[in-house]
């Protein structure tokens, strides 16, 4: 740290994403992306524009969401776009925590929450998931706090109901709800048609998991026209350029063939209940996955020494350092042949 850091920012430490280690090829299977390559019109769509890179993209983000209104079924003026769903979500802490708006998040999900709160100098408060690992949704009621939730959850994989969703969002009236719904499509219900109902709704989505666009990173939210109206000053007093013009075209043409990613998303899911029964047969207690990872752990054997273990093997997947997931791994779901060689080094090292 330099000498000239704001004091505000000398106790921030950031968030630490997944390895993508250079030393060999792994068989990745530990930052959740898509094992797919982007459909070829998204290619060649992305190829196009970077002939016009001269040029900044458009501020108004028009065909990107007029596109995302369409699909969704809303209206343009609910829906805002980002450089990853990150930074929406980076705007929704900016927008609505502060001292008198804590946030309020699961102990265990997404970890750039507590980041963002700390970056924003807003109090956070963590409830614990019930003992399953699941959210109790009686415990987000009436709180008049801020609330995230990612649904499914991460790294979990479980999920809410619409009508759990839908109790929180009504005895929260006051204050900002946002679901973050980065895995929605490998399962879970999406809460996009509760916009039209609860003025105090955010939804989240991204780009970077069912539709393969990781690298291009772009995300977006759906809400009413007013907290849109916030998140877009946030975005025109940070960056109006914050999608640039091969993602904005990239996200058109993928909406566009969104056949494509649903027939994916349709694999992913199918090769994770195969991978599934398997761990199980194995002996592993696997939690009921609705995203494109499952979160599992095997009595007996340590998280930590698996994770190295396969690592060794050249398999990368996720382990996290916290204590009451210390014994999970979270094992992103990629194509059937990469799950059968992650499953054989697994049989090798048990
Ligand atoms: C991956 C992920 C995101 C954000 O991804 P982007 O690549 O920034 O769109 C947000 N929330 C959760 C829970 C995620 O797992």
């Amino acid at each position: 740290m330099s000498k000239f850091l704001s004091d505000k920012f000398s106790s921030l430490s950031p968030y630490v994403p997944g390895e993508q280690p250079k030393d060999m090829q792994y068989i990745k299977l530990n930052t959740n992306e898509s094992p797919f390559p982007p459909s070829q019109a998204v290619l060649s769509a992305a190829a196009q524009e970077a002939g016009k890179l001269q040029l900044y993209s458009d501020p108004d983000l028009t065909e990107l969401l007029k596109t995302l209104a369409e699909v969704y079924g809303v209206e343009t003026k609910n829906v805002i776009a980002t450089n990853g769903s990150d930074e929406v979500l980076n705007f929704a802490f900016m927008a609505y925590t502060d001292k008198s708006h804590p946030a309020v998040f699961p102990n265990i999900t997404y970890g750039f929450y507590s980041v963002f709160a700390k970056l924003h100098g807003s109090p956070y408060i963590e409830i614990p998931l019930k003992e399953d690992f699941s959210i109790d949704f009686k415990d987000y009621l009436n709180l008049n706090k801020t609330i995230f939730i990612a649904n499914p959850n991460a790294p979990t994989g479980l999920t809410l109901s619409l009508d759990e969703i839908r109790e929180i969002l009504k005895s929260n009236p006051d204050n900002i709800v946002v679901i973050d719904e980065a895995y929605v499509d490998f399962g879970a219900e999406s809460a996009v048609p509760l916009i039209k109902e609860f003025d105090n709704l955010l939804v989240t989505g991204t780009f970077s998991k069912s539709r393969s666009l990781a690298g291009a990173r772009l995300g977006f939210g759906f809400a009413s026209e007013k907290i849109i109206e916030d998140l877009n000053t946030i975005r025109f007093s940070t960056n109006p350029y914050n999608v640039n013009r091969m993602t904005l075209s990239a996200g058109v043409a993928s909406l566009k063939d969104d056949g494509y990613n649903k027939k994916n998303a349709e694999k992913i899911i199918n090769t994770r209940e195969r991978v599934k029964a398997e761990l199980e047969a194995l002996g592993f207690y696997c939690l009921d996955s609705k995203a494109n990872f499952i979160f599992a752990k095997k009595e007996g054997v340590s998280g930590k020494e698996l994770y190295l273990g396969l690592k060794e093997k050249g398999v990368l997947v996720r382990h996290f350092d916290k204590e009451i997931i210390g014994d999970f791994l979270r094992i992103t779901i990629g194509t059937d042949e990469q799950m059968d060689i992650f499953l054989s080094k697994l049989k090798e090292l048990l």
